[in-house]
């Protein structure tokens, strides 16, 4: 890849998608096939915005309280090269590489959590407890989800997009569902229109009209 552009997470043309691929899809290319690749995971600050807008499934208000620095970053960078490697190879109906699998596995194994019941509310009383430093414990999480999903029913909806250029995944919930976002759906069938358009006057060339 050549340079690559520092983007806002609210750029990501695919986000909530689930909380591995929203890792794996953290980077992509804006414009198509000629575009250029974008980064939203560049400083350590990204990352920290990157798990706030992940709250919903990460829920770190209940990890560790810690710093995500640049060790933080360099983790989840590598967990999201491993990711991608793996959904590529699954996507493909391939095995997954055992050097990659270990990377996910290490990831889950770092922040082990349970739950517990508490004294005051048995029944209720039932408590998440995890251990290890925040960056690990949310990796972990995160890298738990991807064993969950690629171990799961929903495993067989995971497509990368077909749109030439892009380099996304996302879950097929709906069969009718063709690309990862509206935006890959408009430029294949805008591609898909301009070289209808030059074959039709390729052809009318062909046949002597004069054009225009
Ligand atoms: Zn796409």
């Amino acid at each position: 890849m050549g340079t690559v552009e520092r983007g806002a997470v609210g750029e990501m043309p695919v986000f909530g998608e689930h909380p591995a691929l929203d890792l794996v899809n953290s980077t992509f290319v804006r414009g198509g096939l000629r575009g250029h690749p974008v980064d939203v995971l560049v400083e350590p600050s990204d990352l920290v915005v990157w798990v706030e807008r992940q709250a919903e499934w990460l829920d770190p208000a209940d990890a560790p309280a810690g710093e995500l620095g640049a060790a933080e970053l360099a983790a989840f960078l590598e967990l999201r090269r491993a990711l991608r490697a793996v959904l590529t190879a699954v996507v493909a109906g391939e095995p997954a590489g055992a050097a990659d699998v270990a990377v996910v596995n290490a990831a889950v194994r770092a922040a082990p959590g349970w739950v517990e019941l508490s004294p005051g509310a048995v029944g209720t009383g039932v408590r998440r407890s995890v251990a290890g430093e925040r960056g690990a414990v949310l990796l972990g999480r995160v890298a738990q989800s991807a064993v969950e999903l690629l171990t799961g029913d929903r495993r067989d909806l995971v497509r990368a997009c077909p749109a030439p250029g892009c380099i996304l995944f996302f879950l097929q919930r709906h069969a009718r569902r063709s690309w990862c976002s509206a935006s890959c759906g408009t430029r294949v069938r805008v591609a898909r229109h301009s070289r209808r358009h030059a074959a039709e006057h390729a052809a009318g060339h062909a046949a002597g009209h004069t054009e225009e």
